[in-house]
């Protein structure tokens, strides 16, 4: 299994560590997963459900729309239910256009927030867009609060677009088009920053974004952005999409940056199947990080892709019965038990790799392939201990993983 050392093995860029809430972004902190909420912020019950189901999937900070006055009360409530359910993951308000209003006009909001996220391309347009960020900045400085400046390419700044490219021309090799976009992003993100330091932020107090939707353009941008400054840097792949191009999309670009030492915290960006489970991106963000070896969260299943060797379904059910039930019983193991979300499973198809994987996790099931005797020998830790077999082989494999969790992790009291 891989080395889970919080910041792993892994070579880091050295970065200010940002105080959100009760959850610390860079310094010394692993890497941080957050999510976004989808539903409407005004609608405060159903966006207080979906944040608890975020933080319970494991999300540690959850941003949620703040996109005119009735969201912006809304948080407050939002905030008091979530207290209500015992849960105090702390939340980002996520400004566009009137955010220095809103704020202004209900300060319980930005009470209420840990963070705020702006966007510099879409605080305002001309004049107003210095005077509208720096009311902005104000309220931050005002109620010690952070503040991420994320740059996406679909909303770049077009006057900071605009003077770069006329600089540009001016070079005696002038850059392409895409490296254009490039500097602009990280120059709209640096000179927002800087900015906020003179209105008085702290710089400890500032988290950068820059959010492409091609893989390459944001590593190139994440790479150059992170050697000129020591901000925290928040990664994410902007409209990564649906399904497994999302998935893959955002593990190739994040998994780049994140071996090369770069990125305080991620969001991964999935695009929901209609009525799909918002906590998927959770999900996938953790795998990647607990795959990676940076972070542990819950225990994860090895299991073979399966061949002609396996004629039935029954140990791909088995596969995926075991890493459901895992995932449920951890809202539990996790409150309880030190240590539980290192553990190793292993769900083996046939003979030919069964006995050998399944020694090397803490506890493994080699299944019986075509043909082979019909008997599934379990080994933990190295040691075949039992061999099931008959109907039951499910719920006697979760008991054996029950019983070694009460005896390997000790209690939390
Ligand atoms: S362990 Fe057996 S069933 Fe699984 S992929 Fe390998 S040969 Fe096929």
């Amino acid at each position: 299994m891989p080395d889970h050392n919080p910041r792993g093995p892994l070579p880091r860029r050295r970065s200010l560590g940002v105080r959100v809430g009760k959850v610390l972004i860079g310094g010394e902190a692993p890497v941080v997963v957050q999510s976004m909420t989808n539903t409407d912020t005004v609608d405060d019950f159903a966006t207080a459900m979906q944040i608890a189901q975020l933080s319970r999937a494991g999300s540690e900070i959850v941003r949620l729309t703040v996109n005119n006055r009735e969201a912006a009360a809304a948080v407050v409530k939002i905030r008091n239910r979530l207290l209500t359910m015992g849960i105090d993951v702390p939340l980002v308000g996520d400004f566009h256009f009137n955010g220095h209003k809103l704020l202004a006009e209900v300060p319980e909001c930005a009470e209420a927030l840990d963070k705020l996220r702006i966007n510099p391309g879409n605080v305002g347009k001309g004049a107003r867009r210095d005077e509208q960020f720096a009311q902005l900045i104000e309220i931050a400085c005002k109620y010690d609060k952070p503040v991420r400046i994320g740059v996406n390419w679909g909303s770049l700044d077009q006057l900071l677009l605009a003077r770069i490219m006329d600089e540009n021309a001016k070079r005696a090799v002038p850059k392409n088009a895409v490296e254009i976009m490039r500097e602009a992003m990280i120059a709209s993100a640096l000179e927002s920053a800087d900015r906020a330091v003179e209105l008085g932020l702290p710089a400890d107090h500032i988290i950068l974004s820059c959010k492409v939707s091609g893989v390459q353009d944001l590593i190139a941008v994440y790479r150059d952005l992170a050697a000129c400054c020591d901000y925290a840097l928040h990664l994410g792949l902007t409209e990564a999409g649906m399904g497994s191009k999302g998935i893959v999309a955002s593990t190739a670009a994040l998994s780049v940056l994140l071996q090369e030492g770069i990125g305080d915290t991620l969001r991964v960006s999935l695009t929901p199947e209609p009525n799909g489970d918002r906590t998927k991106e959770v999900v996938v963000a953790q795998e990647i990080l607990q795959t990676m070896g940076l972070r542990a969260f819950t225990p994860l299943v090895a299991a073979c892709p399966g061949c002609g060797r396996t004629t039935s379904t029954y140990f791909q059910e088995l596969a995926q019965d075991i890493q459901t039930y895992v995932r449920e019983q951890m809202v539990h193991w996790k409150v309880e038990r030190i240590g539980v979300e290192n553990m190793s499973l292993a769900v083996m198809g046939c003979v030919v790799n069964g006995p050998g994987e399944s020694k090397h996790a803490n506890i493994g099931i080699s299944l019986p392939g075509t043909g082979e005797e019909p008997v599934a020998p379990v080994y933990v830790d190295g040691e075949r201990v039992v061999t099931l077999r008959g109907d039951n082989i499910s719920a006697e494999f979760r008991q054996i993983i029950e019983d070694y969790v009460a005896r390997t992790y000790p209690t939390r009291l």
